[in-house]
């Protein structure tokens, strides 16, 4: 296959290439600062692409059982050298023995998680390496919902509340504290991480930056990032990991989608055959306005048209958009950067479909790797 048109919309399509250019800085990364990069899961996990990412990245880190499962199965199968990182904000009981055994890392979100099964989780794998998130308490991230440092926030221990007593047991501390954001915001968290919790980092082999980092947009400072971890590393001898998710799948591809009819109600609105609710669920929860290709802000162009989806929720709408020349039934609309955060959380929400994967190969050649059905909508429910 390999003509755009012969692909039925809507489908993401995520390019090789772009990917590639991505992997590539994050390897250079590696590289210069000595860092370990492992890929978050839960913003990009097209399983498909692991063979590729997996020359790059040293592992994956999953939030949960089922996240580790694919983190082994597809990407660390039978390897000793890549690593999966299991962290979750609570385990189950009826979870923890098969994450003890397909996990090189479990970080525990409190001591008391950590004291209920760390020594069951170090029966079933005695070489698994155990470590507590922290919550630094400093955060700029842009949104509350985007922010696990906000207030009452859940998501790590914090100084507070941190215990002595799990130092035995752990061998490294993870936070998570960005979104979307660069080297300077790290370097802030880094003041208060440091001053809070430097005092426990005596024994331990490692320190994970989370996610978060913005490394691949255009403006990073990447130099920064690189000259922050080596000092840190120098200063206290231990590995860093970073495991952005956002930054693997960054403009690496399109959602592509169809015009299915325009109607008018005091503008021009064209319907979908996608939905910003089902499959670009951050255009409304952050919220932000996804790229449209060839297309003005309202009113820059001359046509301008507000984009919805074909579910019937009322705000299912992606925004208003200008074109040169008038849209019809049947063109493609092309929604830019939608490979991370988008198909790890789609939903059958009205029973609509859900959008098939496409992956464009290096060479051009465009791969239908999935296609979802009336089954998927099905077999959710009963
Ligand atoms: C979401 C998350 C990440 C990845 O964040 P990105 O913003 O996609 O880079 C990494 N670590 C943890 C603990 C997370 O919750």
């Amino acid at each position: 296959m390999n003509r755009l048109e012969t692909i039925a919309t809507p489908y993401y399509m995520c390019e090789e290439s772009l990917l590639k250019r991505n992997l590539e800085i994050l390897d250079y990364i590696q590289k210069q600062s000595g860092a370990k990069i492992i890929l978050a899961l839960k913003g990009f996990a097209m399983w498909s692409t692991f063979d590729l990412v997996k020359k790059y990245l040293k592992g994956c880190t999953a939030s949960g059982l089922h996240e580790a499962l694919l983190a082994r199965e597809e990407f660390a199968k039978d390897s000793k050298i890549l690593e999966v990182h299991t962290y979750s904000p609570a385990y189950k009981d009826e979870d923890i023995d098969e994450i003890a055994r397909i996990s090189d890392h479990i970080v525990f979100n409190s001591p008391a998680q950590l004291f209920r099964y760390c020594d069951r989780v170090k029966e079933i794998n005695p070489t698994v390496s155990l470590s507590l998130r922290i919550n630094p308490e400093q955060s700029s991230s842009p949104k509350d919902i985007y922010n696990p440092c906000g207030l009452y926030s859940r998501l790590g221990t914090t100084l507070e509340n941190f215990d002595e007593s799990v130092l035995e047991h752990i061998d490294g501390l993870n936070f998570h504290a960005l979104c979307e954001q660069d080297a300077d915001a790290l370097e802030d968290v880094l003041v208060a991480f440091e001053e809070k919790f430097s005092k426990y980092f005596k024994n331990l082999k490692y320190i994970n930056f989370g996610g978060g980092h913005h490394i691949t947009k255009k403006g990073y400072d990447i130099e920064k990032l690189i000259a922050i971890i080596k000092e840190f590393k120098a200063k206290y001898g231990v590995t860093i990991y970073l495991e952005p998710g956002e930054a693997v799948g960054w403009e690496t591809g399109v959602l592509v989608s169809t015009v299915l009819d325009i109607v008018h109600n005091r503008m021009d609105i064209a319907i979908l055959d996608t939905s910003a609710e089902a499959h670009m669920p951050d255009t409304l929860a952050m919220p932000y306005r996804a790229m449209v290709r060839e297309s003005g802000e309202a009113g820059e162009k001359k046509y301008t048209y507000r984009f919805g989806g074909n579910t019937c929720l009322a705000g299912d709408i992606m925004g208003d958009y200008s074109f040169d020349k008038p849209l019809e039934v049947g063109d493609k609309v092309i929604f830019e950067d939608q490979i991370h955060y988008t198909f790890v959380k789609n939903t059958t929400f009205n029973g609509i479909k859900l959008p098939s994967l496409v992956i464009k190969r290096e060479d051009g050649a465009l791969d239908l790797i999935k296609e979802f059905g009336y089954q998927n909508y099905r077999n959710r429910l009963s």
